[in-house]
This record gives C-alpha cells, structure tokens and sequence, in this order.
C-alpha cells in the first residue's frame, strides 16, 4: 500500500456497434480512496465497472488496476478485488455459514465466516438458510460474499438501491468501516447523497462521457449548488 494508485484509467473506449458507451474516459483512484461513478441510466458506469473487473474487453485506452491489466490479470487479480453481485437463487439451500465458507474458500486470505457475519450484521442468522432472509439480509450476504477474500479492491454496483433509509444508514456505515480498513472502494450510484456521503472523489458520466470529476465539495461549488446540476452537463 502507498504511492501506486489502486487505478488508473486513460482513454477508455467502448463501442457497441455505433454506440460509443465509454468515450476516452479517465481517472485515477488513489489507494484507500472510496470514488463513486455517478450518472443516469445508460451512462456507462456498468461498462466501465466490468472492463475494470476484467469481465468486459475494451476497444481502446490503458488501464491498470492495483498493477493488473484487468483483461489479462487471471486468477492473481481476481484473489485481490471483491465483486459484489446480487445472489442468484441456487444458493437458497445453503446457510448463510455454508454460503460464506464456501466463497471463502476460494480465496488464500479469506475471512473466518463467524467474522464476515458479524461484520455484516448477520451474526444472529447464521444458521438460516439464505431463502428465509428478508430483502435486506440478503443484500448483505451478497456484500460478506464479496468481502470473503478480504480485498485490496471492492466493486459495489449501486449498493443501496431499493434499500430504505435505515437500511441505508447501516450498508454507508459498514462502508466507512471498510474504508477504515483501508480498502479502495469503486462504487457506482444514482444517488447524489450516496456519493456525498461516501466518496472521496465522484465521476459524473453522462452518455459515455466523464462530464465532471472531482471531490463532492468542489463538484457543488463548479456546478452551483446542487451536484444534481452535473447530470445536464
Ligand atoms: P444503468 O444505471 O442503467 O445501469 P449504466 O450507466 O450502467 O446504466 P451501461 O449499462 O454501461 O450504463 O450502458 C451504457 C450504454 O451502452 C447504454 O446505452 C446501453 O444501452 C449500452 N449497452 C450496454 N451493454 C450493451 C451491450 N451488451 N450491447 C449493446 N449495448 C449495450
């Protein structure tokens, strides 16, 4: 940990067919950062989130992700970065303890299941199998599975979407606490509060294009007033 940026991006293109969905995009992330991409649907937040996750090429530009070219980092690069996906449904058989010690296996500095539990609030459902949690335990499952390996790098694609507002509360303050730990977070939002309130840095991407990029504080004052703003750039 130290000087290297956890990302770097340049140019980053991405055409489908004549669409242009990520136009030569860049950014850096510095380690220990949380940076939110925000934007309205079809942006391309999830775009750039998957070429970054190495789940989607690129037709163009450089990126370096914790010193990995996501498109050719194999099994060493994904030991090192946590993906958060909504659980799918043949898991529902499993307990929760099952389902974290399962993901957990796959990684060589995983967490102790007890304590992926409890860092989610889920100490007390252990024992219950995932088809009898609420919507809410759910989400957080899905977040302890993509902490299992205990990342340098956690991808939240819109962590509180559907949530209310004590819900919300609860997955922003565990998200502090992964930033007290020291893990780089790229997070993508609809959200002007989320990003106020968690990020160190915000992306504006509108239409393939980054319209704004900067700390919440100095985007409001270049926009005026409300960030809101940034989404007609
Ligand atoms: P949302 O907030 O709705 O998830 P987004 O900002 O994540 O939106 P993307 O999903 O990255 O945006 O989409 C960017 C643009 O690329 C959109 O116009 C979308 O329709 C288009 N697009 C995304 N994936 C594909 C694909 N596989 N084939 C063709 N077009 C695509």
């Amino acid at each position: 940990r130290g000087d290297t940026p956890a990302i770097v991006v340049a140019d980053l293109t991405r055409r489908y067919g004549d669409l242009l969905a990520l136009d030569h995009v860049g950014f850096t992330v510095e380690t220990g950062q949380i940076v939110a991409l925000l934007g309205p649907n079809g942006a391309g937040k999830t775009t750039a989130v998957e070429i970054l996750e190495g789940y989607r090429p690129r037709d163009d530009g450089q990126v370096s992700v914790l010193g990995f070219d996501p498109a050719d980092g194999g099994r060493a690069y994904r030991e090192r970065i946590g993906i958060v996906l909504q659980t799918a449904g043949f898991e529902d058989e499993f307990t929760v303890d099952e389902l974290l010690r399962l993901q957990a296996s796959l990684y060589p500095r995983r967490y102790d299941p007890g304590e992926l539990a409890g860092l989610v609030g889920l100490a007390d459902r252990r024992r219950t199998r995932v088809k009898a949690l609420s919507g809410g335990q759910r989400r957080r499952l899905d977040l302890a599975l993509g902490l299992a390996g205990r990342p340098d790098l956690l991808f939240l694609d819109e962590p509180t979407t559907g949530f209310d507002p004590a819900a919300r509360r609860h997955a922003w303050d565990l998200i502090d606490r992964l930033r007290e730990q020291g893990t780089t977070i790229l997070l993508t939002t609809h959200y002007i509060e989320e990003a106020e309130r968690l990020a160190d840095r915000v992306a504006v991407l509108r239409a393939g294009r980054l319209v704004a990029w900067g700390r919440p504080s100095e985007l409001e004052a270049r926009c005026g007033l409300p960030t809101r703003l940034a989404f007609r750039l």
